[in-house]
C-alpha cells in the first residue's frame, strides 16, 4: 500500500432503499478506513435524475447511522472536499468534459436516441450487436465525422448532444485489483461510452472519476458489478493526466441467493421471509419492504453477519464486534468468489447477540412489549423470566410466545397435550392437588416438588404423566422452562387457581 492517507468513499445512487449488498460495501469501506486511520466519506451519486427517488438519501444516512458507521465527510457532515452530492457539482464536470474534448480524448455526438435505436435493431436483425466505437464512430453524427462548421452550427442551434469518450484503438492496459490481482485489457474491445449527457450532467463514469480524484480518494472499494467499468475509469485517469494519483481498486464479490444461481434479490427475501434492506422502506407508491431493524435484528448482529459475507478472518472465530472487525479486517482476506447468503445463519447471529446480552438488558428491551400488552410487570421478575428462555429465542419478539404464561393464565389448552395427558385418574388427582398445595408453606420450587411427589407416590400414579398435566394447567401446553420454577414465580395462589381452572375447563 502506498503511504497516501487512506480516504475511501461509499458512493450510492439515491435510487431506492439501500440493499444489504450496498451496506456490505459501505461496511468494508468503513472497516478499511478505520483500520488504516483513514476517512470514510459518503458521496451521493445523483447524476441520473431519471432514477432519483425522494427520501433515498435520508434512508442511506439513517441506515449507516443505525449500524454504527460514522461518516467523516458527507452531505450532512460537511468536509473540505464538498459538496458531496454530485448534482451540486455540475460546473466541476463541465470543465473536465471540455478538457477531454480539447485534448482529443472525447467528442460531441449528435445522434438521436431514435437513430441509435434503429442502428441497434438493424444489427440485431443481422444477429450482431451495435457498438458505438472506433469502427462505427466515423459513420455516425459526431464531431469526428462532421466538419467543424457543422458542429458549431448544430451547437449554436441548440441541437442536443452528448459527449463520448474516444477510446484508443489498440492499447494494452493493465491495472491491479487488490482482490483479483492484475486485470489486463485491450482498448480495442471497449466502446465509446457517453461521459456527459444532453441534460447537462455527467454520466456515472466521468463524475465518479473526477470526484474520486478531487476528493483525494486513495482506494475505491465497490461491488463486483463495477469491475467492467474499471478499464474505462483507468483510461479516464490517463486521459485527464491523473495516472499517478489513480486510486487503488478492490471489487467485492457478489452476495448470492440462499440457493441457486445469481445475486441476492428482494424477491429471494420476499419468498423466504427475510429482509434484504437494513431499514423498513416504503416506496413512493406505498409498497412496504421489511428491514432488519424492524424485524428485530440488533445492529451489532447485522454488522457481524455482513462482515463475514465475502471476508474471512482466517480463523474459526465468528463473533466480531465492530472494534474487533476494524482490528482484524484486511482486503487480502476478501474472497474472489460470491458469498452465499444464509438466512438461518443470519438468525443465528442475532440469537448469539441476544444470549450474550445481560438478562437485565434483555428484560429492558422486552418491557415495552409487555407494557403494550397492558402488563405492568416487575423488572426483577422479567429479568428472571427472560433468563429462563433466552436460549430459545432469535428475536425479542419471540419472547412473548415463550413467557406469556408468566404474566397471564392460559385461556386455551393444546388439544394434543390434553388428549395425551389429561386422562384416567389425572383430573381427579389434579382437583385434589389444588387443595393440598394450599398447605405448602414455603412456596419454593423444591418444596412444591416435594409436596407433589409425595402425593403422586401415595396415589401410585406415573410421575411423568402428572407433571405433564400440571404443566398443561400452568402454561396451556407442553412447553416452557422448568415447571417448578414456573410455579414458584407465578406464586401459590395463581398456581392453585390455574389448576382449578384447568380441571373445570377440561371436565
Ligand atoms: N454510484 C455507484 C453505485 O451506485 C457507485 C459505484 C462506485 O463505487 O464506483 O453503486
Amino acid at each position: 500500500m502506498s503511504d497516501k492517507k487512506v480516504r475511501v468513499r461509499f458512493a450510492p445512487s439515491p435510487t431506492g432503499p439501500l440493499h444489504i449488498g450496498g451496506v456490505r460495501t459501505a461496511l468494508f469501506n468503513y472497516l478499511f478506513a478505520k483500520k488504516h486511520g483513514g476517512d470514510f466519506i459518503l458521496r451521493i451519486e445523483d447524476t441520473d435524475q431519471t432514477r432519483f427517488v425522494e427520501g433515498a438519501e435520508d434512508y442511506i444516512n439513517e441506515s449507516l447511522t443505525w449500524l454504527g458507521m460514522n461518516i467523516d465527510e458527507g452531505v450532512k457532515q460537511g468536509g473540505e472536499f464538498g459538496p458531496y452530492k454530485q448534482s451540486e457539482r455540475k460546473e466541476v464536470y463541465v470543465q473536465y468534459a471540455d478538457q477531454l474534448i480539447s485534448d482529443g480524448w472525447a467528442y460531441y455526438a449528435f445522434d438521436t436516441p431514435e437513430e441509435l435505436e434503429a442502428k441497434r435493431e438493424a444489427a440485431e436483425a443481422e444477429k450482431t450487436k451495435f457498438s458505438y466505437d472506433m469502427n462505427t464512430r466515423k459513420d455516425l453524427n459526431n464531431s469526428l465525422s462532421l466538419s467543424e462548421e457543422e458542429v458549431e452550427k448544430r451547437k449554436s442551434e441548440g441541437v442536443p448532444y452528448v459527449v463520448r469518450f474516444k477510446m484508443p484503438e489498440n492499447e494494452e492496459v493493465s491495472a491491479v485489483d487488490m482482490i483479483r490481482g492484475e486485470v489486463k485489457f485491450n482498448t480495442a474491445i471497449l466502446d465509446d461510452k457517453v461521459i456527459f449527457k444532453s441534460d447537462g450532467l455527467p454520466t456515472y463514469h466521468l463524475a465518479n472519476v473526477v470526484d474520486d480524484y478531487l476528493m483525494k480518494i486513495s482506494h475505491v472499494i465497490r461491488g463486483e458489478e463495477w469491475l467492467p467499468s474499471m478499464p474505462l475509469h483507468v483510461m479516464l485517469y490517463k486521459a485527464l493526466g491523473w495516472e499517478k494519483d489513480r486510486p487503488e481498486f478492490a471489487h467485492l464479490p457478489l452476495i448470492l441467493k440462499p440457493t441457486g444461481k445469481g445475486k441476492l434479490s428482494k424477491r429471494d427475501g420476499d419468498k423466504a421471509g427475510f429482509p434484504v434492506f437494513p431499514l423498513e422502506y416504503t416506496s413512493p407508491d406505498g409498497e412496504v419492504a421489511s428491514g432488519y431493524k424492524e424485524s428485530g435484528y440488533l445492529p451489532e448482529a447485522v454488522v457481524n453477519l455482513l462482515a463475514l459475507l465475502g471476508w474471512n478472518p482466517g480463523t474459526e472465530q465468528e463473533m466480531f464486534s465492530m472494534e474487533q472487525l476494524i482490528e482484524t479486517f484486511s482486503i487480502e482476506r476478501v474472497n474472489k468468489s460470491g458469498a452465499r447468503f444464509d438466512p438461518e445463519k443470519a438468525k443465528w447471529f442475532n440469537h448469539q447477540y441476544l444470549i450474550n446480552m445481560t438478562d437485565e438488558d434483555l428484560a429492558k428491551r422486552f418491557m415495552p412489549e409487555l407494557k403494550e400488552k397492558g402488563i405492568d410487570a416487575d423488572s426483577a421478575l422479567v429479568t428472571q423470566v427472560v433468563s429462563l428462555v433466552k436460549e430459545r429465542i432469535n428475536f425479542i419478539s419471540d419472547l412473548w410466545e415463550q413467557v406469556s404464561f408468566f404474566f397471564v393464565a392460559p385461556t386455551e389448552y393444546d388439544p394434543k397435550v390434553v388428549k395425551k395427558r389429561w386422562k384416567g385418574d389425572v383430573p381427579a388427582f389434579m382437583a385434589e392437588l389444588a387443595i393440598e398445595l394450599g398447605d405448602v408453606s414455603d412456596w419454593k420450587s423444591g418444596d412444591i416438588k416435594e409436596a407433589i411427589a409425595a402425593k403422586i407416590e401415595a396415589k401410585g400414579l406415573g410421575f411423568g404423566l402428572v407433571m405433564n398435566a400440571f404443566r398443561l394447567a400452568l402454561v396451556g401446553g407442553g412447553f416452557g422452562p422448568d415447571l417448578m420454577t414456573i410455579a414458584e414465580l407465578i406464586g401459590k395462589e395463581e398456581t392453585i387457581a390455574r389448576i382449578k381452572a384447568a380441571v373445570e375447563a377440561l371436565a
